[in-house]
């Protein structure tokens, strides 16, 4: 026997290959007991609070402010006062500078950051780490670029600020949203007023010791927390010029009924219920990948999540199977822990709705699968989902879900997948998988979805234009496009010129 293999023989076999618990120090963060809004670069004592809590364990993390009618006026004026009186004196090149300032603050505090949105969002930290924190910077760097561009990123239009910006925000993607809402608005020239959502709203007060730290003139951005109530003080308010919201259909239908006939310029980021297509051809172990990344990632919170998965029939056992395998391996539990793939449903009222879709699922016929895991005590959490034998006028294959739940139907050729594909209210996006480039066009041309990923799913970059068709919306974020919503347009000097 050689010594390698004495050794050998003597080490110990290992038995337990399960993960050991990898938690994110969370004592990078400090949290005020208490915070107030953030309004003209100073907080402002709320009227009335409301306790803000971690998801994953219902523990109570900050009081945070209801903004009344009065508070958010106030926020609008100090908006209103920094749009005439200092923003409008700083250069494009000068607004570029603040803005790529608060992206290196927010790579430098990226881990900071990180934490603090796993910890009030109940999303895996390696996805704030890695996805949420790397793209928000981004955008403000992206947008940076194009700040003292304007005129070459609209030739011959002229182009000037629209004003006061009221943005309202959802809790999918806190910080990540609000960095697609700020950055264009200040690149173009203009003030904010954001308000983000009632769940999530720490990461946005916490951004507010960013742009201290990037020394923003006071006024031009402004944060004031609260629930609905508060959006719609926004929505109304006459000091605004542009109100830019992302949310559910609902809201966004409610907000257009609001603003119709205003002079109020208005962009809607609504809901998706897209369709990820799988063909035969594609390579299946990439595809599952993809259908894992598409669905549950973010707990499937995602506007663009892959929810309803259609597969050509010819491969629809091993795909489902291989799929059910994948997810038997899916890590749910402490968002803080490195390892989790899974974390907790943003709120109860949320997990409330998801399992009265689920249930509906079931009373309607489709059949259920969940991988065996176990559910924490304390927090909202819901199982990984699949459903099979799923017919298109199901509930499930219809409706918004917004949780890690997957509907599986079928299609046996590529008319029928965009036929099935198209048949929702929504377009916000889409998957196809293939290994034929011309089926990839020949779906894109078909499709009626804003954005399609072609072999990958749930990719963002700040460059590439994102939003919807029909209910999931109008207007288009990130890209040039994004800039558009923000600025107007004095085409007729240009055409006299
Ligand atoms: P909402 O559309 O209610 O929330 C989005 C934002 O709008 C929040 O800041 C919210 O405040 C605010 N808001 C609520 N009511 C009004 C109003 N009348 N006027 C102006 N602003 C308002 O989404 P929910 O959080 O209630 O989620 C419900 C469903 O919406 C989800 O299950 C999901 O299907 C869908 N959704 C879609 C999103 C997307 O990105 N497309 C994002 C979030 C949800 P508050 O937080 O206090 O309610």
């Amino acid at each position: 026997m050689t010594e390698i293999q004495r050794k050998q023989e003597r080490a110990p076999v290992a038995k337990d290959w399960s993960y050991a618990p990898a938690p994110e120090a969370r004592d990078i963060v400090s949290l005020r007991e208490r915070y107030g809004h953030f309004i003209a670069g100073e907080w402002v004592e709320p009227a009335e609070t409301y306790t803000t809590i971690n998801p994953a364990s219902e523990e109570p993390l900050a009081d945070v402010g209801q903004a009344t009618p009065a508070e958010v006026q106030r926020a609008v004026a100090a908006a209103r006062d920094a749009f005439e009186n200092s923003w409008s004196d700083v250069s494009p090149s000068e607004r570029a500078k603040y803005l790529f300032r608060i992206a290196r603050i927010l790579q430098e505090r990226s881990r900071e950051f990180a934490v603090l949105e796993s910890l009030n969002g109940g999303k895996p930290i390696k996805e704030s780490r890695d996805v949420d924190l790397p793209l928000s910077a981004a955008h403000f760097f992206y947008y940076a670029g194009w700040a003292d561009k304007l005129e070459y990123a609209f030739p011959n239009r002229q182009p000037r600020p629209v004003g006061v910006a009221g943005q309202i925000i959802p809790w999918n993607f806190p910080l990540l949203m609000l960095a697609w809402k700020i950055a264009p608005a200040l690149a173009g020239g203009n003030t904010v007023v954001l308000k983000p959502a009632e769940t999530t709203p720490l990461s946005a007060l916490h951004f507010c010791d960013v742009l201290r730290q990037a020394e923003l003139p006071p006024g031009v951005v402004n944060i004031v927390t609260g629930d609905g109530r508060t959006g719609v003080e926004i929505v109304k308010s006459e000091g605004v010029d542009k109100i830019a919201f992302t949310g559910s259909t609902e809201v966004g239908k409610a907000i257009q009924r609001e603003l119709a006939g205003s002079r109020k310029k208005l962009t809607l980021e609504l809901g998706g219920k897209a369709a990820n297509v799988i063909f035969d051809d594609a390579a299946l172990d990439q595809a599952v990948e993809g259908i894992v990344n598409g669905i549950y990632f973010n707990q499937g919170h995602v506007c663009c999540a892959g929810s309803r998965l259609l597969v050509q029939e010819s491969i629809y056992e091993p795909v489902v199977e291989k799929l059910k395998r994948r997810l038997a391996t899916l890590r749910l539990g402490d968002p803080l822990d490195k390892n989790t793939d899974v974390g907790a449903i943003n709120s109860k009222q949320q997990l409330e709705k998801i399992q009265e879709l689920v249930a509906s699922g079931e009373e309607e016929g489709a059949e259920i699968y969940q991988p065996p895991c176990r559910l924490p005590e304390k927090g909202y959490w819901f199982a990984p989902t699949v459903f099979t034998n799923v017919a298109q006028s199901y509930r499930i294959a219809r409706e918004e879900i917004f949780g890690p739940v997957l509907s599986i139907l079928t299609f046996r050729t590529p008319e029928e997948a965009v036929e099935k594909a198209n048949n929702t209210p929504y377009g916000l996006s889409a998957g196809v998988w293939t290994e034929k480039g011309s089926r990839i066009l020949w779906m894109a041309q078909r499709l009626r979805a804003g954005v399609i990923w072609a072999n990958t799913y749930n990719r963002f970059d700040p460059s590439s234009p994102f939003g919807g068709y029909k209910e999931s919306g109008f207007g288009r974020e990130g890209g040039r496009h994004g800039l558009e919503p923000y600025l107007q347009f004095d085409e007729s000097a240009a055409s006299a010129s």
